[in-house]
């Protein structure tokens, strides 16, 4: 039996041992270990980042066994809306930067195949892989051909053998969470042809270090990619980024178009990374001067909820993701200030948050209970949820956005 988890001693994409230390989260539960019963006990693990001097890379020195990472807890998959949205202008994007004519797509963590489909849609021959069986199932029956495995150079050559190399080979928000992100990037270097065009979109570090996205570091994350770090990682298999579009996902993220053959960087390519150099994404003091802008945060929104409670106002949460899960630990905002949490997911009621113990429930049933102020966890669908909250509660308050940077409060009358 393998340990649950493992503290890395070098850099897990250059193998240097010069790793230093950015911020310590404590230790915390699994971010996505939501249960019924309250009275179970969760293992606690390292939540904290550090840097590689070597190459920049920021990552997770944690790596919990992926047995228990991705076991028995309540996993809620399937496209939202925003992302079903994204899929049109992401293909359309990918096919204006490829050749002309019938393209083969093949997709890393395709998931229920929503963005293989709008290439399909289009004539193209796609294949996608993901390692969950069931979503794989969802997939295939949806008309989109799934491999259910991880993927890797192992699997890259079995897909070559059998289907020849790629025009396209995308990977969307999947290195991040991959330890072994070389094997990866090598399987996506064996699968794409000499004029393919390869994908990479993940959560921009630059928009986490100014808006202080720390709600992104959790056990399933082990990496917080620049585009310094990412070509870094494309380098190092003869791959080079040409080109790179901006998307809302995760609250900010890149989309890295690279190819085997080298082709002229784009005027957008060339301003993107002049301005993560100013930014000095890849260098330690700007990471430094976040973790203790993440310290003072933790301060600012926990005494803004406990001033709230004192004043005898009902507060709620809204949004039970894996993200809200790390700020309520850090934070200290637990079942004894927030009264519920609001989840439009139907898996998640009736279940308990990890670590801080508040019953989360259905929207209908929190609004009920007629709060007086919403802690908008959920931050990064602000306008949405904001929408819903008025027409379909016609609630009225004070919500708290606890970032992008500073905690606001914004009257909702
Ligand atoms: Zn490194």
């Amino acid at each position: 039996m393998s340990p649950p988890s493992l503290t890395i001693e070098g850099c897990r994409i250059c193998e240097s041992p010069a790793i230093e230390p950015i911020l310590d989260l404590g230790r915390q539960p699994l971010a996505n270990s939501l249960r019924r019963d309250r009275t179970e006990v969760l293992p606690l693990f390292p939540l904290k980042i550090c840097r590689c001097k070597a190459c920049g890379t920021v990552q997770l020195t944690e790596t919990v066994n992926p047995e228990i990472l991705f076991g028995h807890y309540v996993w809620v998959t399937g496209t939202s809306e925003g992302a079903r949205k994204y899929s049109h202008l992401f293909s359309e994007r990918t096919v204006a930067r490829t050749h002309t004519g019938r393209l083969f797509v093949l997709e890393v963590a395709s998931n229920d195949g929503t963005f293989l489909r709008c290439f399909a849609e289009r004539g193209d021959r796609v294949l996608g892989v993901d390692p969950a069986q069931n979503i794989s199932a969802t997939a295939r029956e949806a008309g989109i051909p799934t491999i259910a495995e991880f993927f890797g150079l192992a699997l890259a050559k079995r897909i070559v053998e059998s289907e020849g190399q790629a025009d396209v080979v995308m990977a969307r928000n999947v290195l991040p969470h991959v330890a072994d992100a070389n094997d990866v990037v090598a399987g996506m270097a064996h699968c794409l042809s000499v004029e393919g065009v390869g994908v990479i979109e993940f959560h921009r570090a630059d928009v986490i270090l100014k808006e202080l996205h720390y709600d992104s570091i959790y056990h399933e994350h082990l990496y917080f990619h620049s585009l310094h770090s990412i070509g870094q990682l494309l380098d190092r298999f003869g791959l080079t980024p040409f080109d790179v579009t901006t998307s809302q996902i995760s609250g900010g993220s890149f989309v890295v178009y690279f190819s085997k053959s080298p082709r002229a960087r784009t005027a957008a390519l060339i301003t993107a990374l002049q301005k993560e150099e100013a930014l000095g994404v890849g260098g330690a003091g700007p990471w430094q001067a976040f973790a203790r802008r993440c310290e003072r945060h933790r301060t600012l929104l926990r005494s803004l909820v406990q001033a709230k409670k004192a004043a005898g106002k009902r507060v709620i949460g809204y949004g039970a993701s894996a993200r809200s899960s790390t700020m309520l630990n850090f934070c200290g905002i637990d079942h004894r200030l927030l009264d519920v949490i609001v989840d439009r997911a139907p898996l998640k009621h009736g279940t308990y948050t990890p670590g801080t113990d508040i019953p989360i429930v259905a929207p209908e049933r929190a609004f009920s209970l007629k709060p007086d102020v919403v802690l908008l966890l959920a931050w990064n669908f602000c306008d949405e949820i904001l929408t819903q909250i008025r027409a379909e509660h016609g609630w009225t308050g004070e919500v708290i956005l606890p970032l992008p940077g500073d905690p606001e409060v914004v009257e909702i009358a």
